[in-house]
């Protein structure tokens, strides 16, 4: 699947390639989970332990080059999968392998304790996002049997380009769909899709996020001057996929996105806030119940989950891995817990936070997370 040029360039990356399609890279925030450093936001919103996630992917392809991906437009695009199929055994034994080599260094770093360490080779979490488009390799729901099998929690990100994959896939422990633009002539423009169809390919796969049961969430992506516009429309497209959550998150000026957007096209803190408000306006049914600053993201859920004044967006992962080993008949209600910190504060929020934040994406060039 990909040229030598291409495989030695992504090795610089640290990252590490898995049979003919697949990528395995250590996240930014595993390493500071790791160093004492705090977790990411899926750790305060859902209860991720950032140092026992593995990020990878499934396929190094795509079918958009979106313009606030950190991908440059050498990355491999396709619409149709057009490679060997892998094993997914192969790819499950090989990704840990790799994983856990890629943090071998941090066993004798002074900021990690042992414990901390020991418990990183014990995955416990897979973000199948990394880069390219993980839902269109073919025996994916054998892959994530293997993950259910194990205790290891799924998480996935597609960018609803392949309706039919949302429709098939077996649970997971939360889905994602991205959603860049509230118009068709907008999402042109910010995803630069393959397909020509791609409007109605996002509308289709909202459809069948609506019909799962298992826990479901909507990310947008803020631009700053771009796609922070007609939060009306935000809201029609959220509520034909009808998500559990959504994640209102910023725009990050890292990778070869800087050759296509400016600095000025990422919003501070204040900036997501405030159109996340505007946003709700919209949401009846949604409420905002976390920030997590670093990443300049805003976490809603449905009012439903609130029970008794306390939110209930974490995950039980025990019980998860139990029901998804007995079937698919049960529903995001039957795997909650209590999130231990809610709120968000508007008072710290104003100073425009350019620096410290940036700085740590920085040091992540090429690093995209979910
Ligand atoms: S890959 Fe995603 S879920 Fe995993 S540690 Fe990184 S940001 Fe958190």
């Amino acid at each position: 699947m990909l040229s030598k040029t291409a495989r030695d360039e992504l090795e610089k990356q640290h990252y590490r390639i898995v049979g003919d399609h697949s990528a395995v890279k250590t996240c930014g925030w595993t390493k500071k989970m790791l160093k004492g450093e705090g977790g990411c936001y899926k750790l305060k919103f859902y209860g991720i332990m950032s140092h026992q996630c593995m990020q990878m992917t499934t396929s190094i392809s795509c079918a958009n080059r979106c313009t606030f991906c950190w991908r440059g437009y050498k990355a491999p695009v396709s619409k149709e999968w057009k490679w060997q199929v892998n094993d997914p055994e192969m790819i499950f034994e090989e990704s840990k392998k790799a994983h856990e080599k890629l943090l071998l260094g941090y066993g004798g770093n002074a900021k990690v304790t042992k414990s901390m360490y020991t418990q990183s080779k014990d995955i416990k979490h897979v973000a199948l996002s990394l880069t390219g488009e993980p839902i269109i390799y073919p025996r994916m729901n054998e892959l994530i049997g293997m993950f259910n099998r194990d205790g290891i929690s799924t998480f996935l990100v597609t960018n609803a380009q392949y309706a039919e994959q949302i429709r098939d896939l077996k649970p997971i422990t939360q889905l994602y769909i991205s959603v860049d633009a509230p118009n068709k002539e907008l999402l042109k423009q910010v995803d630069v899709p393959l397909f020509p169809d791609y409007w109605e390919r996002l509308n289709q796969s909202l459809d069948y996020m609506r019909q799962k049961k298992q826990r479901t969430c909507i990310r947008l992506t803020c631009i700053r001057g771009i796609n922070m516009v007609e939060p009306e429309n935000y809201a029609a497209l959220i509520e034909r996929g009808n998500p559990d959550f959504l994640e209102v998150k910023a725009y990050m000026f890292v990778g070869a996105s800087r050759e296509r957007l400016s600095m000025d096209n990422m919003p501070s803190h204040a900036d997501v806030l405030a159109f996340t408000k505007q946003l709700t306006k919209y949401l009846p049914d949604y409420e905002i119940v976390s920030e997590h600053k670093p990443s300049r993201v805003f976490m809603l859920a449905k009012k439903k989950f609130k029970r008794n004044g306390k939110w209930f967006t974490w995950i039980d992962f025990p019980k998860y891995h139990e029901l998804a080993l007995q079937g698919d008949d049960f529903t995001t209600e039957d795997y909650l817990k209590v999130t231990p910190k809610t709120g968000i504060d508007d008072s710290e929020i104003k100073v425009d936070e350019k620096t410290e934040e940036l700085e740590f994406w920085k040091a992540q060039e090429n690093q995209v997370t979910i």
